[in-house]
């Protein structure tokens, strides 16, 4: 079956599903999108996705051309016309065309695109023995001038920085933000265990407030574990027990090392396996 694509409340093969050169989705990164995890068929906390986006896009001063009822049809059926059953759907809402330069009031037409396919994000076997991190150079956007909480087309900060991981033979890199605390990574929230306690960067660390990691924190609440949403330091994670990533597309996957230092024993620890176990159970709801 060949793919299709909703773009502009048509679904169209995936060939035809284009958008202007003059798109200033294009141009200058100006737009916002969320990447959701269908499960079973079912959209995974897709209103929850839904807001965010509709949040990054006031944040940007970006109508969405179509009210949230409409949007969460419109991801639903691109998803049942495809016939996904476990995949991911990228959501994407562009500025639209206008003529050259930054000014939004010459642009028409916002492009609202929804592509449901599959992805596999990081290998197998790093779910099972964990994944080892560098600290980039690159740190996350200063919050003052571009907020890490919209999810924007704009993605060159975190670009860069997993270009610095990938050079270094890791999927993944640590990002800190500009006063050298620790944000997240470039796709992905950290979380780290230490004496039993769950801590991750609170959202005035500037990052993203990951939906995966809105659920880890609220299943780990109700399994009685102590939460913390705090100020990390790298050092926090070199003497933490455990250590794992969030996102909707990584879901949960453990850290075993940080630029060349084994976290804990170097071994995925119980507390993620025992919130990994939870939050599959979750999704399966
Ligand atoms: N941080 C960044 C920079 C991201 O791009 C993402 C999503 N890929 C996340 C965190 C995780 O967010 P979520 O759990 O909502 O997918």
């Amino acid at each position: 079956m060949s793919v299709k694509v909703y773009i502009n409340g048509k679904l169209l093969p995936k060939e035809e599903a284009t958008v202007s050169v003059y798109d200033h989705g294009l141009l200058y990164g100006d737009g916002v999108f969320e990447g959701i995890r269908v499960y079973s068929r079912k959209v995974f906390l897709l209103a929850e996705h839904v807001d965010r986006l509709y949040e990054s896009a006031l944040a940007i001063r970006l109508t969405i051309p179509m009210t949230k009822a409409e949007m969460t049809k419109a991801v639903n059926d691109t998803v049942a016309a495809n016939g996904i059953v476990d995949g991911y759907v990228r959501l994407v809402v562009t500025r639209g065309a206008g003529s050259l330069g930054l000014d939004i009031r010459r642009t028409s037409d916002p492009q609202v695109i929804v592509i449901a396919d599959t992805i596999t994000l990081y290998p197998a076997e790093m779910y099972e023995n964990g994944l080892n991190l560098v600290t980039a150079a690159t740190i996350r956007n200063h919050p003052a001038a571009l907020s890490p909480r919209i999810k924007s087309l704009n993605y060159l900060n975190n670009i860069l920085a997993k270009i610095e991981g990938t050079d270094q033979g890791c999927v993944e890199a640590l990002m800190l933000n500009h006063k050298g605390d620790v944000a997240e990574c470039t796709g992905d929230n950290i979380f780290i265990v230490k004496d039993r306690v769950l801590k991750t960067p609170s959202t005035d660390s500037g990052i993203l407030k990951g939906i995966t990691r809105d659920v880890v924190l609220k299943l780990a609440r109700e399994a009685g574990y102590a939460v913390e949403e705090v100020t990390l330091q790298r050092h926090d994670i070199f003497v933490a027990d455990e250590c794992f990533l969030t996102g909707s597309a990584a879901e949960l996957i453990p850290v075993v090392q940080l630029d060349g230092r084994p976290i804990g024993t170097g071994k995925p620890g119980p507390v993620t396996g025992d919130l990994l176990k939870r939050f599959q159970e979750f999704t399966r709801k």
